[in-house]
């Protein structure tokens, strides 16, 4: 559906945004708790690194409330359009219900969505630009 090469690719096949070929996170299945969200240090095929910078994903925690607001707007309407006299009681209920549900995929989805805010598709060979780099620095 999405081409190689759009962000949109790397987002929902969870994969490097450098290359869209290398795997980005530790476990793909974010139900995985003990391992929701963990990102691999560098890509295993182009082997750009993924943290260009420490505490470069808390910034992710942006894309996460825009998710989660997101999903409490879609229950909101969801809920008024089947049942327009819900109680407060059901609309929490349904909200945090589906928090819970859908928290580990959202964490993880932030992340990846996060770094294909700042890293953009480059090929998995290693650009003139980032050859000059890596020579300067020795
Ligand atoms: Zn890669």
């Amino acid at each position: 559906m999405f081409k190689k090469g759009t962000k949109a690719y790397s987002i929902i096949h969870k994969t490097c945004p450098h290359c869209q070929e290398g795997q980005f996170f530790v476990d793909n299945n974010p139900y995985n708790l003990s391992k929701a969200g963990d990102l691999l240090d560098h890509c295993p095929v182009c082997h750009r690194k993924y943290t260009p910078e420490p505490g470069f994903y808390y910034g992710g925690m942006y894309v996460a409330y825009a998710l989660a607001v997101a999903l409490f707007v879609t229950i909101y309407v969801a809920t008024q359009v089947l049942y327009a006299e819900a109680p407060l009681w059901l609309l929490a209920t349904l909200s945090l219900t589906g928090l819970f549900t859908l928290g580990p995929w959202m964490y993880a989805l932030s992340k990846i969505i996060w770094a294909n805010l700042f890293f953009s598709y480059k090929g998995v060979q290693l650009t003139a630009e980032e050859l000059e780099k890596q020579v300067k620095r020795g």
